[in-house]
């Protein structure tokens, strides 16, 4: 569904991706996890457009990422994202973030739009908060909020980027619980995480980058197990 092949970018003389290559299959769940200025949130931009790239090429389905237009709002609805810091409309309650972009983007009548949010809501557990705004929600409700927004795109995948690092700590399983739903009904994931319980459950590979590279991936059972670089040894045993 996704490929990545020899992916470069660089920020001045810093290469935060360096040939990377990378292919997600339909349905499957990929945990990116690595150190702090690995490249993880770039690779996830870079699969949305969000950065350019150097060189090197990203096809989601077989088509290369538009450059912008019509076309690339139609990628950004394909390819959900669902950031660490929400990114919700402030000023629109919480049922008008979830039906706008079925509204404006997928050209849906208003009350089929509103129809699904509400469906999406429940599934996520906050139906009863759909009037409020943003701000009144806890964080791990406007996560999960998020998440409803993104699944109203109907998207191909959704990447989410540390989506519970800025979570209290007893919110983190609220959301975390969402996504392994959304993994176990089939939906095609990447994730970074450093939430190595959920790579452990819901993940089909675990992909180790640092430096820009991605040094090694592999099933969890098999990179938790024996990771095979020094790099990833390194860092599990920090976190772990
Ligand atoms: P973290 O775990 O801290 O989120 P990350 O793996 O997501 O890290 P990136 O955010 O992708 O890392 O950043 C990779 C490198 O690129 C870092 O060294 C960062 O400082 C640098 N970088 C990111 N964005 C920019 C930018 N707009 N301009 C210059 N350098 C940048
Ligand atoms: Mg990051």
């Amino acid at each position: 569904l996704i490929a990545l092949d020899q992916v470069n970018k660089r920020y001045g003389e810093l290469r935060v991706l360096r040939d990377v290559n990378l292919t997600v299959r339909r349905g499957e769940v990929v945990v990116i996890i690595g150190p702090s200025g690995a490249g993880k949130s770039t690779l996830c931009r870079a699969i949305n457009r969000l950065e350019t790239i150097d060189s090197g090429t990203i096809t989601v389905d077989g088509t290369p990422l538009p450059a912008e237009g019509k076309a690339l709002a139609r990628l950004r609805a394909e390819v959900g994202m669902v950031f660490q810091s929400f990114n919700l409309f402030a000023h629109k309650t919480v049922l008008d973030n979830v039906v706008l972009g079925q509204v404006h983007v997928l050209k849906k009548p208003k009350d089929a739009a509103v129809r699904k949010a509400r469906e999406l809501l429940d599934r996520v557990g906050i139906g009863s908060q759909a009037a409020k705004f943003p701000a009144q929600l806890s964080g791990g409700q406007q996560q999960r909020v998020a998440i409803a927004r993104a699944l109203a795109m109907e998207p191909k995948v959704i990447l989410f980027d540390e989506p519970t690092s800025a979570l209290d700590p007893e919110m983190v399983n609220e959301v975390l619980e969402v996504m392994t739903s959304l993994a176990r009904d089939g939906m095609t994931m990447v994730v970074v995480t450093h939430e190595m319980g959920f790579a452990r459950r819901a993940a089909d590979r675990v992909v180790f980058m640092a430096d820009g590279e991605i040094v090694e991936q592999d099933t969890p059972g098999g990179f938790f197990g024996a990771p095979s670089s020094v790099r990833a040894q390194s860092f599990l045993a920090k976190i772990l």
